[in-house]
Protein backbone atom coordinates (compact mmCIF):
# COMPACT_ATOMS: atom_id res chain seq x y z
CA UNK A 1 0.00 0.00 0.00
CA UNK A 2 1.38 3.62 -1.21
CA UNK A 3 0.30 6.04 1.42
CA UNK A 4 -0.17 9.76 0.15
CA UNK A 5 -0.89 12.85 2.38
CA UNK A 6 -3.38 14.97 2.31
CA UNK A 7 -2.79 17.75 -0.51
CA UNK A 8 0.23 15.83 -1.18
CA UNK A 9 -0.20 13.19 -4.14
CA UNK A 10 -3.69 13.34 -6.11
CA UNK A 11 -5.44 10.14 -5.31
CA UNK A 12 -6.43 9.06 -9.01
CA UNK A 13 -7.60 5.24 -8.69
CA UNK A 14 -9.14 3.40 -5.56
CA UNK A 15 -8.50 -0.42 -6.66
CA UNK A 16 -9.08 -1.73 -2.95
CA UNK A 17 -12.35 0.32 -2.05
CA UNK A 18 -13.74 -0.93 -5.83
CA UNK A 19 -13.33 -4.23 -5.33
CA UNK A 20 -14.94 -3.85 -1.71
CA UNK A 21 -17.54 -2.39 -3.11
CA UNK A 22 -18.18 -5.06 -5.63
CA UNK A 23 -17.94 -7.98 -3.15
CA UNK A 24 -20.68 -5.70 -0.75
CA UNK A 25 -22.91 -4.93 -4.00
CA UNK A 26 -23.49 -8.68 -4.00
CA UNK A 27 -24.48 -8.96 -0.53
CA UNK A 28 -25.67 -5.71 0.51
CA UNK A 29 -28.55 -4.16 -1.47
CA UNK A 30 -26.38 -1.41 -3.33
CA UNK A 31 -23.31 -2.41 -1.04
CA UNK A 32 -24.21 -0.40 1.71
CA UNK A 33 -26.21 0.39 4.62
CA UNK A 34 -27.96 3.80 4.32
CA UNK A 35 -28.00 4.70 0.17
CA UNK A 36 -26.35 7.72 0.17
CA UNK A 37 -22.97 6.59 1.21
CA UNK A 38 -23.26 4.82 -2.53
CA UNK A 39 -22.46 8.00 -4.49
CA UNK A 40 -25.13 8.01 -6.49
CA UNK A 41 -25.67 11.97 -5.85
CA UNK A 42 -21.92 12.56 -6.93
CA UNK A 43 -20.74 9.13 -9.28
CA UNK A 44 -18.03 7.13 -9.06
CA UNK A 45 -17.15 4.42 -6.09
CA UNK A 46 -17.62 4.83 -2.73
CA UNK A 47 -14.18 5.36 -0.69
CA UNK A 48 -14.32 2.25 1.86
CA UNK A 49 -13.00 3.49 4.95
CA UNK A 50 -10.48 1.47 7.17
CA UNK A 51 -9.34 3.45 10.03
CA UNK A 52 -9.62 7.16 11.69
CA UNK A 53 -8.37 9.38 13.73
CA UNK A 54 -8.91 12.99 15.12
CA UNK A 55 -9.59 15.02 12.07
CA UNK A 56 -8.11 12.32 9.42
CA UNK A 57 -9.28 8.25 8.11
CA UNK A 58 -7.48 6.30 6.02
CA UNK A 59 -9.16 4.37 2.71
CA UNK A 60 -8.44 0.68 2.12
CA UNK A 61 -6.29 2.09 -0.53
CA UNK A 62 -4.17 3.56 2.05
CA UNK A 63 -4.96 6.86 0.79
CA UNK A 64 -5.59 10.07 4.11
CA UNK A 65 -8.28 12.66 3.91
CA UNK A 66 -9.30 15.07 5.93
CA UNK A 67 -12.89 14.13 7.37
CA UNK A 68 -15.82 16.56 6.88
CA UNK A 69 -18.71 14.28 6.87
CA UNK A 70 -17.73 13.18 10.30
CA UNK A 71 -20.44 10.64 10.23
CA UNK A 72 -22.74 12.77 9.42
CA UNK A 73 -22.49 14.96 12.26
CA UNK A 74 -21.66 12.48 15.48
CA UNK A 75 -17.86 12.69 15.30
CA UNK A 76 -17.95 16.71 16.91
CA UNK A 77 -14.81 15.50 18.89
CA UNK A 78 -12.62 14.02 15.89
CA UNK A 79 -12.45 10.08 15.39
CA UNK A 80 -11.11 7.82 17.84
CA UNK A 81 -10.69 10.65 20.46
CA UNK A 82 -8.41 8.67 22.84
CA UNK A 83 -10.67 9.72 26.29
CA UNK A 84 -14.01 8.37 24.82
CA UNK A 85 -12.27 5.34 23.24
CA UNK A 86 -11.43 4.81 26.75
CA UNK A 87 -14.82 4.93 28.50
CA UNK A 88 -16.44 2.60 25.74
CA UNK A 89 -13.73 0.06 26.45
CA UNK A 90 -14.01 0.30 30.09
CA UNK A 91 -17.81 0.22 29.70
CA UNK A 92 -17.91 -2.79 27.42
CA UNK A 93 -15.27 -4.64 30.20
CA UNK A 94 -18.66 -4.09 32.66
CA UNK A 95 -20.94 -5.57 30.29
CA UNK A 96 -22.47 -4.56 26.78
CA UNK A 97 -26.30 -4.78 27.75
CA UNK A 98 -28.41 -5.69 30.68
CA UNK A 99 -31.73 -4.74 29.53
CA UNK A 100 -32.43 -3.24 33.39
CA UNK A 101 -31.60 0.34 34.31
CA UNK A 102 -27.92 1.34 35.10
CA UNK A 103 -26.67 4.86 36.35
CA UNK A 104 -25.07 5.78 33.25
CA UNK A 105 -28.65 6.32 31.60
CA UNK A 106 -29.30 8.85 34.50
CA UNK A 107 -25.93 10.45 34.38
CA UNK A 108 -26.49 11.16 30.57
CA UNK A 109 -30.00 12.43 30.76
CA UNK A 110 -28.54 14.63 33.58
CA UNK A 111 -25.90 15.89 31.37
CA UNK A 112 -28.58 16.53 28.11
CA UNK A 113 -31.52 18.51 30.81
CA UNK A 114 -28.85 20.62 32.23
CA UNK A 115 -27.70 22.01 28.30
CA UNK A 116 -31.35 21.48 26.90
CA UNK A 117 -33.74 24.25 27.46
CA UNK A 118 -37.30 23.37 28.45
CA UNK A 119 -35.93 19.97 29.20
CA UNK A 120 -36.96 17.98 32.14
CA UNK A 121 -37.14 14.37 31.20
CA UNK A 122 -35.16 11.96 28.57
CA UNK A 123 -36.25 8.72 27.23
CA UNK A 124 -32.82 6.89 25.04
CA UNK A 125 -33.70 5.32 21.83
CA UNK A 126 -31.14 3.73 19.73
CA UNK A 127 -31.59 5.90 16.20
CA UNK A 128 -32.90 9.21 15.22
CA UNK A 129 -35.51 7.70 13.42
CA UNK A 130 -36.64 6.29 16.34
CA UNK A 131 -36.43 9.30 18.37
CA UNK A 132 -39.18 11.26 15.85
CA UNK A 133 -41.52 8.51 15.59
CA UNK A 134 -41.72 8.59 19.52
CA UNK A 135 -42.21 11.81 20.13
CA UNK A 136 -44.82 12.12 17.57
CA UNK A 137 -46.53 9.34 19.09
CA UNK A 138 -46.01 11.33 22.16
CA UNK A 139 -47.59 14.62 20.53
CA UNK A 140 -50.36 12.41 19.63
CA UNK A 141 -50.98 10.70 22.70
CA UNK A 142 -50.61 13.80 24.75
CA UNK A 143 -53.11 16.12 22.54
CA UNK A 144 -55.63 13.36 21.66
CA UNK A 145 -54.98 14.37 17.78
CA UNK A 146 -53.42 12.64 14.78
CA UNK A 147 -52.17 15.15 12.10
CA UNK A 148 -49.20 16.48 12.05
CA UNK A 149 -47.68 19.44 9.91
CA UNK A 150 -44.10 18.53 8.75
CA UNK A 151 -42.02 20.88 6.48
CA UNK A 152 -40.93 19.97 2.99
CA UNK A 153 -37.26 19.26 2.74
CA UNK A 154 -36.84 18.27 6.21
CA UNK A 155 -35.83 15.08 7.17
CA UNK A 156 -36.64 13.13 10.39
CA UNK A 157 -35.46 9.64 9.82
CA UNK A 158 -37.68 6.91 7.50
CA UNK A 159 -40.62 6.02 9.82
CA UNK A 160 -43.97 5.93 7.51
CA UNK A 161 -45.26 8.88 8.63
CA UNK A 162 -42.54 10.83 7.99
CA UNK A 163 -41.93 9.88 4.44
CA UNK A 164 -43.10 12.45 2.95
CA UNK A 165 -42.43 16.12 0.78
CA UNK A 166 -44.16 18.57 -0.84
CA UNK A 167 -45.52 19.00 -4.49
CA UNK A 168 -44.18 22.06 -5.99
CA UNK A 169 -43.79 23.95 -3.07
CA UNK A 170 -47.94 24.05 -1.92
CA UNK A 171 -48.60 22.92 1.02
CA UNK A 172 -50.84 19.52 -0.10
CA UNK A 173 -51.44 16.37 1.72
CA UNK A 174 -48.70 14.11 1.87
CA UNK A 175 -48.14 11.27 -0.55
CA UNK A 176 -45.64 8.66 0.19
CA UNK A 177 -42.02 9.26 -1.19
CA UNK A 178 -41.54 5.61 -0.72
CA UNK A 179 -43.21 2.60 -2.30
CA UNK A 180 -44.15 0.42 0.57
CA UNK A 181 -45.23 3.19 2.47
CA UNK A 182 -49.59 3.10 2.16
CA UNK A 183 -51.09 5.94 1.66
CA UNK A 184 -52.72 5.70 4.87
CA UNK A 185 -49.95 5.84 6.96
CA UNK A 186 -49.36 9.55 5.52
CA UNK A 187 -52.88 10.29 5.12
CA UNK A 188 -52.22 12.93 8.36
CA UNK A 189 -49.06 13.99 7.40
CA UNK A 190 -49.63 17.66 5.93
CA UNK A 191 -46.60 19.40 4.51
CA UNK A 192 -45.59 23.24 4.30
CA UNK A 193 -43.05 24.75 3.01
CA UNK A 194 -39.64 25.44 5.13
CA UNK A 195 -39.66 29.42 6.29
CA UNK A 196 -43.40 30.00 5.12
CA UNK A 197 -45.61 30.77 8.46
CA UNK A 198 -48.58 32.36 6.01
CA UNK A 199 -48.88 28.16 4.80
CA UNK A 200 -48.54 26.72 8.51
CA UNK A 201 -51.38 28.65 9.60
CA UNK A 202 -53.35 28.28 6.74
CA UNK A 203 -53.23 24.22 7.52
CA UNK A 204 -53.82 25.06 11.17
CA UNK A 205 -56.83 26.49 10.02
CA UNK A 206 -57.85 24.17 7.91
CA UNK A 207 -57.89 21.36 10.05
CA UNK A 208 -59.00 23.25 13.47
CA UNK A 209 -58.22 20.89 16.75
CA UNK A 210 -57.00 18.44 14.50
CA UNK A 211 -53.24 19.23 14.21
CA UNK A 212 -51.10 17.41 17.22
CA UNK A 213 -47.83 18.95 16.43
CA UNK A 214 -45.46 20.59 14.47
CA UNK A 215 -42.35 18.62 13.64
CA UNK A 216 -38.89 21.00 12.17
CA UNK A 217 -35.76 20.78 11.73
CA UNK A 218 -35.16 24.31 13.49
CA UNK A 219 -32.29 24.65 11.17
CA UNK A 220 -32.87 22.69 7.98
CA UNK A 221 -29.60 20.53 7.46
CA UNK A 222 -31.00 17.34 5.63
CA UNK A 223 -31.68 19.39 2.39
CA UNK A 224 -28.49 21.52 2.62
CA UNK A 225 -28.47 24.05 5.25
CA UNK A 226 -31.17 26.25 4.96
CA UNK A 227 -30.98 29.02 8.09
CA UNK A 228 -34.68 29.66 9.70
CA UNK A 229 -35.45 33.44 9.11
CA UNK A 230 -36.03 35.95 10.94
CA UNK A 231 -39.47 34.95 13.00
CA UNK A 232 -40.33 31.78 11.87
CA UNK A 233 -39.13 30.14 14.70
CA UNK A 234 -41.06 32.19 17.04
CA UNK A 235 -43.78 31.89 14.33
CA UNK A 236 -44.29 28.25 15.24
CA UNK A 237 -44.09 28.76 18.69
CA UNK A 238 -46.98 31.24 18.75
CA UNK A 239 -49.50 29.29 16.06
CA UNK A 240 -48.58 25.94 18.27
CA UNK A 241 -49.42 27.66 21.15
CA UNK A 242 -53.07 29.49 20.08
CA UNK A 243 -53.37 26.06 18.38
CA UNK A 244 -53.30 23.96 21.04
CA UNK A 245 -50.19 21.72 18.81
CA UNK A 246 -47.19 20.90 20.03
CA UNK A 247 -44.13 22.23 18.83
CA UNK A 248 -41.09 19.36 18.18
CA UNK A 249 -37.70 20.69 17.17
CA UNK A 250 -35.97 17.55 15.60
CA UNK A 251 -32.30 18.69 16.65
CA UNK A 252 -30.68 15.09 16.27
CA UNK A 253 -28.01 17.30 13.79
CA UNK A 254 -28.20 20.67 15.42
CA UNK A 255 -28.24 19.31 19.03
CA UNK A 256 -24.69 20.09 20.71
CA UNK A 257 -23.76 21.52 17.36
CA UNK A 258 -25.15 24.92 16.28
CA UNK A 259 -24.87 25.56 20.06
CA UNK A 260 -24.19 23.62 23.41
CA UNK A 261 -28.20 23.89 24.18
CA UNK A 262 -28.55 23.22 20.37
CA UNK A 263 -31.22 25.36 18.27
CA UNK A 264 -33.44 26.17 21.19
CA UNK A 265 -30.60 27.44 22.58
CA UNK A 266 -29.30 29.01 19.53
CA UNK A 267 -32.46 30.72 18.77
CA UNK A 268 -33.71 31.55 22.17
CA UNK A 269 -37.20 29.37 21.39
CA UNK A 270 -38.07 26.50 22.99
CA UNK A 271 -40.33 23.50 21.64
CA UNK A 272 -42.42 21.64 23.43
CA UNK A 273 -40.35 17.93 22.81
CA UNK A 274 -36.93 17.77 21.37
CA UNK A 275 -35.30 15.04 19.60
CA UNK A 276 -31.60 14.41 19.75
CA UNK A 277 -29.60 11.85 18.16
CA UNK A 278 -26.24 11.95 16.21
CA UNK A 279 -23.69 14.06 18.54
CA UNK A 280 -24.98 12.69 21.61
CA UNK A 281 -24.53 9.35 21.39
CA UNK A 282 -20.86 9.83 20.68
CA UNK A 283 -20.43 7.48 17.32
CA UNK A 284 -22.90 4.83 18.85
CA UNK A 285 -26.47 3.92 18.18
CA UNK A 286 -27.98 5.97 20.59
CA UNK A 287 -30.75 9.18 20.56
CA UNK A 288 -33.58 10.25 22.64
CA UNK A 289 -36.56 12.73 23.42
CA UNK A 290 -37.07 15.03 25.81
CA UNK A 291 -39.32 17.69 27.18
CA UNK A 292 -41.22 18.75 30.47
CA UNK A 293 -42.53 16.01 32.92
CA UNK A 294 -45.96 17.45 32.20
CA UNK A 295 -45.75 16.17 28.73
CA UNK A 296 -43.44 12.78 28.94
CA UNK A 297 -45.77 11.80 32.01
CA UNK A 298 -47.60 10.51 29.00
CA UNK A 299 -44.67 7.98 28.22
CA UNK A 300 -45.09 4.41 30.09
CA UNK A 301 -45.10 3.25 32.95
CA UNK A 302 -45.76 6.28 33.96
CA UNK A 303 -48.65 7.05 31.06
CA UNK A 304 -50.02 4.97 28.55
CA UNK A 305 -47.89 5.59 25.66
CA UNK A 306 -45.65 2.16 25.20
CA UNK A 307 -42.45 2.92 23.73
CA UNK A 308 -39.29 0.49 24.70
CA UNK A 309 -36.19 -1.46 23.28
CA UNK A 310 -34.25 -3.81 24.00
CA UNK A 311 -30.78 -1.69 23.92
CA UNK A 312 -32.17 1.58 24.17
CA UNK A 313 -29.75 3.09 26.96
CA UNK A 314 -27.25 1.50 26.26
CA UNK A 315 -24.41 0.92 28.48
CA UNK A 316 -21.42 1.36 25.87
CA UNK A 317 -23.33 4.24 24.32
CA UNK A 318 -24.27 6.18 27.02
CA UNK A 319 -20.77 5.92 28.02
CA UNK A 320 -19.17 7.09 24.64
CA UNK A 321 -22.09 10.37 25.10
CA UNK A 322 -21.44 11.12 28.15
CA UNK A 323 -17.53 11.27 27.53
CA UNK A 324 -18.49 13.20 24.48
CA UNK A 325 -20.53 15.93 26.57
CA UNK A 326 -18.10 16.06 29.15
CA UNK A 327 -14.93 16.78 26.98
CA UNK A 328 -17.50 19.16 24.34
CA UNK A 329 -18.56 20.99 27.58
CA UNK A 330 -15.12 22.19 28.62
CA UNK A 331 -14.20 25.85 28.48
CA UNK A 332 -13.24 26.98 25.03
CA UNK A 333 -13.53 23.84 22.97
CA UNK A 334 -17.02 24.80 21.28
CA UNK A 335 -16.05 28.34 20.76
CA UNK A 336 -13.32 26.71 18.64
CA UNK A 337 -15.13 24.40 16.45
CA UNK A 338 -17.58 27.48 15.47
CA UNK A 339 -14.74 29.44 14.97
CA UNK A 340 -13.12 27.04 12.35
CA UNK A 341 -16.40 26.32 11.40
CA UNK A 342 -16.68 30.28 10.21
CA UNK A 343 -13.25 30.07 8.46
CA UNK A 344 -14.09 27.25 6.41
CA UNK A 345 -17.32 28.44 5.19
CA UNK A 346 -16.37 32.19 4.73
CA UNK A 347 -12.91 30.43 2.91
CA UNK A 348 -15.25 28.63 0.57
CA UNK A 349 -17.54 31.61 -0.08
CA UNK A 350 -13.91 33.51 -0.94
CA UNK A 351 -12.72 31.12 -3.14
CA UNK A 352 -15.77 30.18 -5.22
CA UNK A 353 -15.47 34.32 -6.02
CA UNK A 354 -12.38 34.06 -6.68
CA UNK A 355 -13.23 31.16 -9.34
CA UNK A 356 -16.52 33.52 -10.29
CA UNK A 357 -18.50 30.39 -9.04
CA UNK A 358 -22.15 31.40 -7.73
CA UNK A 359 -22.49 29.86 -4.63
CA UNK A 360 -24.59 29.82 -1.47
CA UNK A 361 -23.11 29.43 1.71
CA UNK A 362 -24.96 29.22 5.46
CA UNK A 363 -23.06 28.86 9.13
CA UNK A 364 -24.86 28.72 12.15
CA UNK A 365 -22.55 27.45 15.28
CA UNK A 366 -21.01 24.69 14.34
CA UNK A 367 -22.70 23.71 11.23
CA UNK A 368 -21.97 24.99 7.65
CA UNK A 369 -23.15 24.18 4.07
CA UNK A 370 -22.88 25.86 0.92
CA UNK A 371 -25.23 25.20 -2.48
CA UNK A 372 -24.10 25.36 -5.85
CA UNK A 373 -26.56 27.81 -6.72
CA UNK A 374 -26.53 31.37 -7.73
CA UNK A 375 -29.99 32.12 -6.02
CA UNK A 376 -30.45 32.74 -1.96
CA UNK A 377 -32.14 29.21 -0.87
CA UNK A 378 -35.22 29.48 2.03
CA UNK A 379 -36.82 26.30 1.27
CA UNK A 380 -36.45 23.16 -0.61
CA UNK A 381 -37.86 24.49 -3.94
CA UNK A 382 -34.77 26.48 -4.02
CA UNK A 383 -32.52 23.80 -2.70
CA UNK A 384 -33.45 21.58 -5.34
CA UNK A 385 -32.47 23.98 -8.15
CA UNK A 386 -28.82 23.71 -7.43
CA UNK A 387 -26.25 22.27 -10.13
CA UNK A 388 -26.43 19.16 -8.71
CA UNK A 389 -23.55 18.54 -11.70
CA UNK A 390 -21.27 21.43 -10.48
CA UNK A 391 -21.57 19.84 -6.96
CA UNK A 392 -20.36 16.72 -8.11
CA UNK A 393 -17.53 17.91 -9.82
CA UNK A 394 -16.13 19.83 -6.74
CA UNK A 395 -16.60 16.79 -4.79
CA UNK A 396 -14.16 14.80 -7.14
CA UNK A 397 -11.81 17.86 -6.87
CA UNK A 398 -12.13 17.85 -3.41
CA UNK A 399 -11.77 13.60 -3.30
CA UNK A 400 -8.95 13.40 -5.33
CA UNK A 401 -6.95 16.35 -3.20
CA UNK A 402 -8.01 14.63 -0.34
CA UNK A 403 -10.56 16.51 1.37
CA UNK A 404 -13.63 13.98 1.92
CA UNK A 405 -16.97 16.11 1.90
CA UNK A 406 -20.21 14.70 2.11
CA UNK A 407 -21.40 12.88 -1.41
CA UNK A 408 -24.51 14.87 -1.94
CA UNK A 409 -25.41 18.33 -2.43
CA UNK A 410 -28.09 18.33 -0.03
CA UNK A 411 -26.00 17.12 3.05
CA UNK A 412 -23.84 19.43 5.42
CA UNK A 413 -19.79 20.48 6.14
CA UNK A 414 -19.37 19.27 9.45
CA UNK A 415 -15.69 20.06 11.48
CA UNK A 416 -15.00 18.87 14.97
CA UNK A 417 -12.31 19.57 17.86
CA UNK A 418 -9.79 17.59 15.97
CA UNK A 419 -9.73 19.71 12.64
CA UNK A 420 -6.95 22.69 13.32
CA UNK A 421 -6.75 25.78 11.62
CA UNK A 422 -3.95 24.64 8.96
CA UNK A 423 -6.64 21.51 8.37
CA UNK A 424 -8.97 24.29 7.58
CA UNK A 425 -6.69 26.64 5.12
CA UNK A 426 -5.37 23.62 3.00
CA UNK A 427 -9.25 22.59 2.65
CA UNK A 428 -10.33 25.94 1.37
CA UNK A 429 -6.96 25.84 -0.71
CA UNK A 430 -7.97 22.48 -2.37
CA UNK A 431 -12.14 24.10 -2.53
CA UNK A 432 -9.94 27.25 -5.03
CA UNK A 433 -8.33 24.28 -7.05
CA UNK A 434 -11.72 22.47 -7.32
CA UNK A 435 -13.44 25.51 -8.05
CA UNK A 436 -11.29 27.05 -10.50
CA UNK A 437 -11.13 23.52 -12.47
CA UNK A 438 -15.04 23.81 -12.92
CA UNK A 439 -14.82 27.44 -13.86
CA UNK A 440 -12.37 26.58 -16.56
CA UNK A 441 -13.88 23.56 -18.04
C1 LIG B 1 -29.99 12.01 10.92
C2 LIG B 1 -31.30 12.59 11.23
C3 LIG B 1 -32.40 11.81 11.62
C4 LIG B 1 -32.36 10.31 11.60
O1 LIG B 1 -31.46 9.79 12.53
P1 LIG B 1 -30.98 8.26 12.34
O2 LIG B 1 -30.13 8.03 13.54
O3 LIG B 1 -30.26 8.22 11.04
O4 LIG B 1 -32.20 7.41 12.33
C5 LIG B 1 -33.55 12.45 12.00
N1 LIG B 1 -33.65 13.78 11.99
C6 LIG B 1 -32.63 14.56 11.62
C7 LIG B 1 -32.79 16.05 11.65
C8 LIG B 1 -31.42 14.00 11.21
O5 LIG B 1 -30.43 14.80 10.80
Amino acid sequence: MTTTTPFGTEIRALPCSAKAFERARQLIPGGVNSPVRAFHGVGGTPVFFDRASGAHFTDLDGNQYLDYVLSWGPMILGHAHPEVTEAVIEAARNGTSFGAPTSGETALAERIVALVPGVEQVRLVSSGTEATMSALRLARAATGRNRIIKFAGCYHGHADLLLVQAGSGVATFGLPDSPGVPPGATADTLVAPFNDLAAVEALLTSYPEQVAAIIVEPIAGNMGMVLPEDGFLAGLRQLTSQHGALLIFDEVMTGFRVALGGASAWSGVTADIVTLGKVVGGGFPLAAYAGPESIMRHVAPVGAMYQGGTLSGNPVATAAGRATLDILTRPGLFDRIVALTERLIDGIDDAARGADVPIQTAKAGAMGGFFMNPDPVRNYEDARRSDLAAYARVFHGLLKRGVYVAPSQFELVFLSAAHTADDVDATIAAFSASFAELAHA
